[in-house]
């Protein structure tokens, strides 16, 4: 079962990134190899792309490895 925390910051990539689903937002990332991702810090909602089956990659607001892929945040990698 994916964390209740993961979900909410799926959710909250998903509008950033103007994305009408988490489909919608799949699509991108299995066309591209290519997915967005969200700092996973709870005051931090810092976006980028990176890899889709990357590991936690670095925030630049944070400087920490809290960077999660969506692909990763949404269990498909
Ligand atoms: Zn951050």
């Amino acid at each position: 079962m994916s964390d209740p925390r993961d979900d909410a910051k799926l959710v909250k990539l998903i509008e950033i990134e103007g994305y009408k689903s988490i489909e919608a937002l799949m699509e991108t990332v299995f066309s591209d190899s290519v997915s967005p991702a969200i700092c996973m810090n709870e005051r931090c909602d810092f976006t980028c792309k990176m890899e889709p089956d990357q590991d936690p990659g670095r925030c630049d607001e944070c400087r920490t490895n809290t960077m999660r892929a969506a692909s990763v945040l949404a269990g498909l990698i």
